[in-house]
């Protein structure tokens, strides 16, 4: 089947067409830890919903969780019982060191099988800084093109290295022409696939995404008119035969299925025998109702 959606309960959890990416499928299962490197980032996009916490700082967390170790992020996967991670941030190559010791750490650990997949505008990146990542075992890369400098990059990235590339951009409502113009590119260079990603409203994005003229959709979370661009994308795609794979990824699916798939199964393996884990993730221990935090989660790995 060309085009399919995926819905757990009442909630979709994406509509692609010709497939999904490696790291797409992982974090579905919620078996994907997200590592957040830095908050610097070199661009400002008016859409950017990085909280004011993290933003703008050297911040360095694995999932909800503020850390300070790298060792940490260890801890973190085998209680998540992780099949591979996210790079995110920010931006990653403002800290590239870090990045490349996270990936060798991990596949060191874990093995090569651990699906790990970084998340990057590539503004300022080499070409032996993308190929080092390569190197070094990074398994997806996917750009978030924030003007078409970054072209001869992804160029460069299909041609010289084993890793899936793939596009990651916000479905900007109404933006179908430059979106069109990026698929199409896209498939003629042979990238593997392209992420639409429903806009999110965040409370350091609200008032740009206001001032520019767009709504805030009834739950407080989305902007108006982001979904029904994605679709309309992918029902050109479905119609024209675009060999290049698509898929649209609604908000509510990062904020709430995937963390909470995660958080479960956290919270099942952090749980004592006594304790009882809610569906939400949450671990009941007598009267007290906690979040399976690495504070709570890592002692047990010590024993
Ligand atoms: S490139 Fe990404 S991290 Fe940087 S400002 Fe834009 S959306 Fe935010």
């Amino acid at each position: 089947m060309d085009s399919v959606y995926r819905v757990e309960g009442n909630d979709v959890i994406g509509y692609w067409y010709r497939g999904l990416s490696r790291g797409c499928r992982l974090c579905m299962k919620g078996s994907k830890i997200v590592i957040f490197v830095t908050g610097i980032c070199g661009v400002d996009c008016y859409y950017c919903p990085i909280s004011r916490e993290r933003r703008s700082s050297e911040a360095f967390y694995v999932d909800e969780e503020k850390i300070h170790e790298i060792t940490t992020i260890i801890d973190e996967a085998s209680f998540v019982r992780a099949e591979g991670a996210s790079i995110t941030g920010g931006e990653p190559m403002q800290r590239y060191d870090l990045t490349i010791k996270i990936i060798q750490l991990l596949k060191d650990t874990f093995g090569q099988s651990f699906h790990m997949h970084l998340y990057t505008s590539g503004l300022g990146a080499t070409k032996n800084a993308i190929k080092y990542l390569d190197v070094v075992g990074l398994d997806e890369i996917r750009f978030h093109i924030v003007n078409d400098s970054i072209w001869k990059l992804i160029e460069y990235a299909v041609k010289n290295t084993a890793m899936d590339v793939g596009i990651e951009i916000p479905a900007i409502p109404g933006n179908d022409e430059e979106i069109w113009r990026i698929v199409l590119r896209a498939d003629r260079i042979g990238v593997k696939f392209i992420n639409l990603n429903e806009m999110e409203v965040s409370e350091t994005n609200l008032d740009r995404i206001l001032f520019r003229g767009y709504r805030i959709a009834e739950n407080g979370k989305t902007v108006v008119g982001s979904m029904e661009t994605a679709k309309r994308i992918l029902a050109k795609a479905i119609q024209n035969g675009i060999s290049i794979p698509i898929h649209l990824c609604p908000a509510q699916f990062k904020d709430s299925i995937q963390q909470r798939a995660r958080m479960l199964r956290k919270a099942r393996m952090c749980a004592n025998i006594d304790d009882k884990v809610t569906e939400d993730g949450m671990i009941i221990r007598g009267d007290e109702e906690m979040e399976p935090r690495l504070d709570v989660c890592a002692p047990l790995l010590r024993h």
